[in-house]
C-alpha cells in the first residue's frame, strides 16, 4: 500500500522486513496451473494452493468485513482501518464506523473532522481523511457505489495498488494479486526461501504473487485471503509456527534450514517520544472536545515546546487540525 497504500492486512501492524532472494532470477522454473513459474528454492509454488486453502477452510477467522452484509463499502473500510493497525484494534472501530454511516454518501455528508473523530486511536489519521475524500468521490463520481472497476478504484483518493486490488478481490470477487505485508511474508519464506521479505515491496515480488494466482476468480480470491489468515496467524514475523502450517512440508525456508535473514537491518517501530506520539496527544484532545480548543489545552499534553509546536505545524499541515483565529483549533470542517 503505498500513499495509505502500504499492506496491512487482517493484522496488518507493519511486519515487513528486510530480505534478499525475492528476485526469482536463476531460480529453476516450475509448471504451474496458471502457467511457468519460478521458485528460488526448488518448490512448486501451485503446491501451496491446495493445503493453504483447505486450512483457511477449517481456521479462517469469522471477520465482520468477511461477512457478505459487509458489501464492498465494509470491505474498503476494513481495508483503510488494517493498514497499519492490528484486528483487534480495528473491530470496535469498524463496527461503529460502519453503524453511522453505512453507506459512502453517508460518511461524505459529514465534515472530515467527523472522520478523524471516529477514528480514534487507530493510528496513522490521515487515513481517515483520505476515506472521507474516497467517499466523496464515490458519491459525486459514481452514484454512492463503491466501484468494482481496478481502475476506477485506483482513481480514488487515498487508493492505491494494494486497497484497489483488495477491494476488487474482496468485494468482487475478482482475480488479483493482493500482496500486504503477511501475504510477502509467508511467499518470501515458502516459495522464495528467505525469512523475510524487502522492506519496500519490487517488482519480483509483484511478479511472484501473479505468478502465484490460481487462474479462476473465485479461487484466486480465497487465495489472496487464505494466504493472508495464514500470515497473521501461522506465519507471523517474529514468532512463525511451522508445527501448525499446512505447507510445512514443501516450504523453501524451512527446507533450507531456517537461514538467518542477511538482508539489511529491519525496521524498528518506536513511538515513545516521537512526533507521533505527540501527533497523537494533540489529536485526543481536538477529538475529545465538541468545539474549538485553546492553545492552552494543547500545551498541556506535551511538556517540550518545540516537538509540540513542530507536531502541531505537522497536523495542521496535513489538514488534520485547523486554526482558528484567538490561537483556538479544531478538529477540519472542509
Ligand atoms: S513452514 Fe513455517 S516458515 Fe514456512 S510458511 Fe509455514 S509457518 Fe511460515
Amino acid at each position: 500500500m503505498t500513499s495509505i497504500d502500504a499492506p496491512a492486512s487482517l493484522s496488518r501492524s507493519t511486519a515487513s522486513s528486510p530480505a534478499a532472494g525475492t528476485d526469482p532470477s536463476g531460480a529453476r522454473t516450475a509448471r504451474s496451473g496458471t502457467g511457468t513459474r519460478t521458485a528460488p528454492s526448488g518448490v512448486d509454488p501451485a503446491e501451496l494452493h491446495g493445503p493453504v486453502l483447505a486450512w483457511f477452510d477449517r481456521h479462517a477467522r469469522d471477520l465482520p468485513w468477511r461477512r457478505p452484509e459487509a458489501g464492498a463499502w465494509g470491505v474498503m473500510v476494513s481495508e483503510f482501518m488494517l493498514q497499519q493497525t492490528p484486528v483487534v484494534r480495528v473491530l470496535p472501530v469498524y463496527e461503529q464506523w460502519l453503524a453511522r454511516w453505512p453507506r459512502p454518501a453517508d460518511l461524505a455528508a459529514e465534515p472530515p473532522g467527523e472522520a478523524v473523530r471516529a477514528w480514534g486511536r487507530l493510528g496513522y489519521p490521515r487515513r481517515a481523511l483520505r476515506l472521507h475524500a474516497a467517499a466523496v468521490a464515490i458519491r459525486d463520481r459514481h452514484r454512492g457505489d463503491v466501484p468494482s472497476d481496478h481502475g476506477q478504484l485506483l482513481a480514488l483518493p487515498g487508493i492505491g495498488e494494494y486497497t484497489a486490488a483488495a477491494v476488487a478481490s474482496f468485494a468482487y470477487g475478482q482475480r488479483h494479486a493482493v500482496l500486504d505485508t503477511n501475504v510477502r511474508r509467508v511467499l518470501a519464506r515458502a516459495a522464495s526461501g528467505v525469512q523475510y521479505p524487502p522492506n519496500a515491496t519490487t517488482a519480483a515480488e509483484r511478479r511472484l504473487a501473479r505468478e502465484l494466482l490460481p487462474d479462476d476468480e473465485a479461487t484466486a480470491g480465497r487465495w489472496a485471503a487464505a494466504s493472508m489468515e495464514l500470515g497473521a496467524l501461522v506465519c507471523t514475523a517474529k514468532n512463525e509456527d511451522c508445527g501448525r502450517c499446512p505447507v510445512a512440508d514443501r516450504c523453501a525456508w524451512l527446507l533450507a534450514g531456517k537461514p538467518a535473514h542477511d538482508g539489511p537491518p529491519r525496521r524498528g517501530q518506536t513511538y515513545a517520544g516521537t512526533d507521533r506520539q505527540v501527533r497523537g496527544r494533540l489529536l485526543a484532545v481536538l477529538r475529545d472536545s465538541p468545539g474549538p480548543v485553546p492553545q492552552s489545552a494543547l500545551d498541556a499534553v506535551w511538556d517540550e515546546p518545540v516537538q509540540r509546536g513542530r507536531a502541531l505545524d505537522g497536523l495542521v499541515s496535513d489538514g488534520l487540525v485547523e486554526p482558528l483565529d484567538g490561537g483556538r483549533y479544531r478538529l477540519p470542517l472542509t
